[in-house]
């Protein structure tokens, strides 16, 4: 079922789901956009070329949030749940996707993180496929694609004059009433838009197969080349859609127990107690980031951990390119004798 919403009834209509959920959407501050609760009169930035800088991950797993409180009496307490229902507007495909995956983190069987499940619960995805993939894109390179349709309710092609809104859950159904349904001629439009979209990019890069040449490189001299200008800064993996490490601590001051984003592109994340460091340089560091993605996600949960949104392509400082490596990687060879 597709619905069609007219660009000039957007603002209404966003006004009127704001009456039952918190809308969460693309806002424009200073150069870049980031999901805020819409307040009246903010300017949706659903034009922008690029996704938002800081990942909507961050609208389920907070850069920081206190889990429990201590009381004096020695007892500890849970932290409320957020209940509040919200709809996230406008996030673009590989973001949902990620946000999907991260499903398979946190709602493991034998682990469910309750404050991550209550506002997957809580909250209803409107993706927003992209017409002008940019070019730091490759999402048709990690089994995705400008217009796929995981982990959203419902997906919106730009027709331009109006979305093209198609109802990927039932879920959602009853926040698309009241729109008129898309003629089979705007369908034809939605689809030729998605394919053009879909054509404009470059080809395909091998992702999936990789994991073997990079399982059998994994002392590989290979890893301090690519690794070699990196300065350890951590943009790549905080502001990845799809890398969740955090780190646990006690904020004495304030009585709580707060889990905080942290990056394992950091020595010190992986400094054990005992004093040894597993991964004591930024060779090891580089590998575990790349291999998390293309391979141990593999091992995990049967999928690639990369979903090409091109953040960590667009903003390392030193211009190191996901892409080139894994390309690199694939040209390794199988039999690598351990090189250290
Ligand atoms: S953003 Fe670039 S320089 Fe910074 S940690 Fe990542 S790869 Fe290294
Ligand atoms: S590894 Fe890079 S391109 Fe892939 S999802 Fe993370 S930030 Fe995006």
């Amino acid at each position: 079922m597709a619905y069609i919403l007219e660009k000039k009834n957007l603002s209404n209509f966003l006004t009127a789901l704001g009456t039952e959920y918190q809308v969460l959407a693309p806002v424009k501050r200073g150069e870049y956009t980031q999901f805020e609760a819409l307040t009246a009169n903010e300017e949706l930035a659903l034009d922008d070329a690029h996704n938002t800088r800081v990942p909507p991950k961050a609208l389920f797993l907070p850069m920081s949030e206190t889990l429990m409180s201590y009381r004096p009496n020695g007892r500890a307490e849970m932290a409320a749940l957020a209940d509040e229902k919200r709809v996230a507007f406008g996030m673009r495909p590989c973001d949902a996707q990620a946000v999907a995956l991260l499903d398979t983190v946190f709602e493991a069987e034998d682990y469910n993180d309750p404050y991550w499940r209550q506002r997957r619960d809580n909250t209803l995805v409107f993706g927003l496929g992209c017409n002008q993939p940019c070019a730091s894109c490759f999402c048709n390179s990690v089994e995705s694609g400008p217009f796929s349709t995981l982990g959203q309710e419902v997906t919106l092609t730009d027709l331009g004059d109006a979305y093209y809104l198609q109802l990927n859950d039932p879920k959602a159904e009853g926040l698309l009433e009241g729109l008129p349904k898309a003629s089979p001629q705007q369908e034809s439009e939605a689809q030729a838009i998605q394919k053009q979209a879909a054509e404009s990019m470059p080809a395909p890069f091998k992702t999936a197969e990789v994991k073997a040449e990079l399982d059998a490189n994994f002392n590989s001299a290979f890893w301090s080349e690519v690794s070699a200008a990196c300065l350890g800064c951590g943009i790549c993996t905080f502001l990845c859609p799809t890398c969740f490490c955090f780190d646990i601590v006690d904020e004495v001051q304030r009585s709580e127990r707060v889990r905080n984003w942290d990056t394992c592109m950091f020595r010190v994340y992986s400094h054990e107690t005992s004093g040894h460091n597993p991964r004591p340089t930024k060779r090891e560091r580089t590998r575990q980031r790349v291999m998390h993605k293309f391979s141990y996600w593999l091992d995990h949960a049967d999928q690639i951990g990369c979903t090409g949104c091109g953040r960590c392509v667009r903003y390392c400082p030193v211009g190191i390119d996901i892409r080139a490596i894994v390309r690199k990687a694939a040209d390794l060879p199988l039999e690598v004798a351990h090189a250290g």
